[in-house]
């Protein structure tokens, strides 16, 4: 979501102040960081980076912070770092060209509603399209900071969302990636009109697109995987089989004090339900480690989620207590010694389960949608569930889907050649 908001930044810029992008930081006249803070470590990043750009950049060059960090820490950052020109929030990305002008403006309503703003086009990769399909985020998770920094969730009327995706095509993309904190909360609330009210109906509409091959989401929540909805995700062609079921903890009692509204059995059961009706499909998860209270029992209870459904994919974190947050305030702290043993224990074993998931592609085909030129003659692309492949191959491949047979896999990419 981050990467779309900055094509967002980039298209505003573009299209009514006349900038154009420079890889050179001593040559450009702005210099826009945009910030996460679901951590604290991006956080003490920014005011880093900023020292680096301070020093390197031209004198009249301004700087602007937005995103996350921006929304919640707002003129704080001007405060700690005068030279920071204009503060703009995660909330608030079509103001840029507003913000711009003024000294030291703050621009960090989280109320502001810019789900029906007609952002101008830019987009980073031309095969692949990034389409928002909501703002903000309901869920209150305990531990998150995502909706004090992104505000209400508003999902965006389903005509905007087809009419995006219609364009994007048109101009050579045959992929896209929804983007909404929960995709699949779809609906929850409107600000205008929408003809589709909920993430199964949506999928299936835009499916009708003709020369979109490819569908993507990020991130659905593991309460509002209804058994509809897994049911389209599997039989849908263009759906690629692909999924992130983010289970945070195994442990009943700590998904309940961090509000997560499932158990570990439900879970469980939606991912035996996608093996079963989708056993080509890859899980990917996100997993907290050392949230307050978390005991050893807990933390075994995450590991036999682990062992049952192999996540092709972990991204795990230790827990890292975030402002504004009810989290926060709980006592039991888990000792870092102890999260960072419990997070190895984690990526250790995944590591293992992965060697043998990539192992075992040897020999198999996938298909491939090349996107990207690579050195030595290579060129990259995905396979519809998400690995990243590498074949021999220059232009005449991009934009182009095919089966390529696998002659190597490692832990983070597979190789093969192309067959066409
Ligand atoms: N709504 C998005 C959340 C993005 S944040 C989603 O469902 O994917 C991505 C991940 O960061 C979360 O799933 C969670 O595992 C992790 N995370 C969020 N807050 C955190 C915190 N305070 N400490 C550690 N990890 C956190």
């Amino acid at each position: 979501m981050n990467t779309r908001d900055s094509e967002h930044l980039i298209a505003e810029l573009s299209n009514k102040e006349n900038y154009i992008l420079t890889p050179n930081l001593k040559e450009a006249d702005l210099i826009l960081i945009n910030t996460c803070s679901v951590r604290e470590k991006p956080v003490s990043k920014l005011f880093s980076e900023l020292g680096v750009f301070a020093k390197q950049k031209k004198p009249d060059a301004k700087i602007g912070v937005c995103g996350c960090t921006a929304s919640h820490l707002g003129k704080e950052i001007i405060q700690k770092a005068p030279i920071v020109d204009f503060v703009i929030g995660a909330r608030n990305v079509s103001k840029i060209t507003q913000v711009l002008h003024k000294k030291h403006a703050v621009a960090i309503d989280t109320d502001f509603d810019e789900s029906t703003y007609n952002f101008g086009e830019y987009r980073t990769n031309r095969f692949k399209a990034m389409v928002n399909i909501s703002i903000g985020c309901d869920k209150g998770c305990t531990f998150c900071i995502v909706p004090v920094t992104r505000g209400e969730e508003i999902s965006i009327p389903s005509e905007l969302i087809y009419n995006e995706i219609q364009k994007s095509v048109d101009s050579g993309a045959k992929e896209v990636m929804l983007l909404g904190q929960n995709v699949n909360n779809y609906g929850r609330r409107f600000s205008a009109d929408s003809k589709i009210r909920d993430f199964t109906n949506l999928l299936r509409h835009i499916s009708t697109i003709k020369g979109l091959e490819r569908i993507r989401f990020t991130s659905p929540h593991p309460l509002h995987m209804d058994d509809e909805f897994l049911k389209e995700f599997a039989s849908n062609p263009k759906i690629c089989k692909q999924i992130h079921v983010p289970l945070q903890s195994g442990s009943d009692s700590v998904l309940k004090s961090m509000k997560r509204g499932y158990t570990k059995e439900w879970f469980l059961n939606r991912c035996s339900m996608i093996r079963s009706l989708a056993p080509q499909a890859t899980i990917s998860t996100d997993i907290i480690v050392g949230f307050p209270s978390e005991s050893d029992r807990d933390f075994e209870e995450t590991m036999d989620v682990l062992e049952k459904v192999r996540f092709e994919q972990l991204f795990s974190f230790k827990y890292s207590p975030r402002p504004h947050t009810q989290a926060a305030t709980l006592d039991s702290k888990v000792p870092q010694e102890v999260a960072q043993l419990r997070l190895k224990r984690l990526q250790d074993r995944h590591t293992q389960i992965l060697d043998e998931v990539m192992q075992a592609q040897l020999g198999s085909t996938h298909f491939v949608y090349f996107d990207e030129l690579k050195p030595h003659g290579k060129i990259a692309g995905r396979s519809d569930d998400g690995k990243l492949v590498f074949a021999k191959g220059g232009e005449e491949l991009l934009g182009v889907i095919a089966p390529v047979k696998i002659t190597k896999a490692s832990r983070s990419l597979l190789e093969g050649e192309a067959q066409i």
